[in-house]
């Protein structure tokens, strides 16, 4: 399996915190917890050539893994059509916390994804689907001491499966893990993950990110394509 993490890796340039949480940036760091002995894992960042998402890598990568934050908007659109084309035909996509509000995650739902938000919260994450995949390994319930409310409603298209919920001790309640399947490809998006949090070092979270690419792998890329054809019969 190839995995490429994106990151947009903007917060790293001003924010001493975030490498010292994730050396090598949140895409080194996701990376380094994705490698396997079956698991190959590349990364690309915003100021590469073409986001470093060509089409070569693209027709290259079985699962893409996206964070982004304040830099969605610099992502060209012809990037974001060359995605979603991939996605389309088979390659995995798994979206990660403010990831919500990426071209590429609105797109692919047809949604604003917009929620409430506030920073500096304690959340109960609940595995509500536990014979899912994703929540292999993962216990019923475990907390993140302080990780960032997102708060429903949350405006996404409907859900095919909600595997997580987080609970906030502000009150609030998210659906925080939920997949859809838009044509062959299968997308998950997985909320903790603020970049001055230590959501990412949590050993569920990235159990639940590693489950998230193996479900989001498929076996092989179809195009869809609208061919006219004759009567087979
Ligand atoms: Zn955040």
């Amino acid at each position: 399996m190839k995995v490429t993490v994106w990151n947009e890796n903007l917060h790293e340039k001003e924010i001493p915190l975030v490498t010292q949480l994730y050396p090598g940036g949140l895409h080194g760091y996701i990376a380094g917890f994705l490698k396997d002995p079956e698991t190959e894992v590349r990364t690309a960042t915003l100021d590469e050539p073409e986001c470093g998402l060509t089409e070569e890598v693209l027709a290259d990568t079985d699962v893409l893994v996206w964070w982004g934050h304040m830099g969605h908007d610099r992502v060209p659109e012809e990037v974001v059509d060359r995605v979603q084309r991939h996605i389309l035909s088979g390659m995995g996509l798994v979206v990660l916390h403010s990831g919500h509000h990426s071209k590429i995650f609105r797109r692919m739902l047809g949604t604003t994804c917009n929620l409430k938000w506030r920073d500096g919260a304690r959340e109960r994450l609940w595995t509500v689907k536990p014979n899912h995949p994703i929540a292999k390994d993962i216990p019923e319930t475990f907390v993140l001491d302080c990780e960032e409310m997102y708060g429903e409603p949350f405006d996404i298209a409907e859900p095919q499966e909600t595997v997580f919920m987080g609970w906030f001790n502000g009150g609030e309640v998210f659906r925080s893990g939920c997949t859809w399947v838009r044509g062959n490809g299968k997308i998950f998006y997985f909320q903790p993950g603020h970049e001055t949090n230590k959501g990412f070092q949590n050993v569920y979270v990235q159990q639940i990110i590693r489950n998230a690419v193996h479900w989001a792998c498929s076996m092989k890329r179809v195009e869809l394509v609208c061919p006219h054809v004759e009567a087979l019969e």
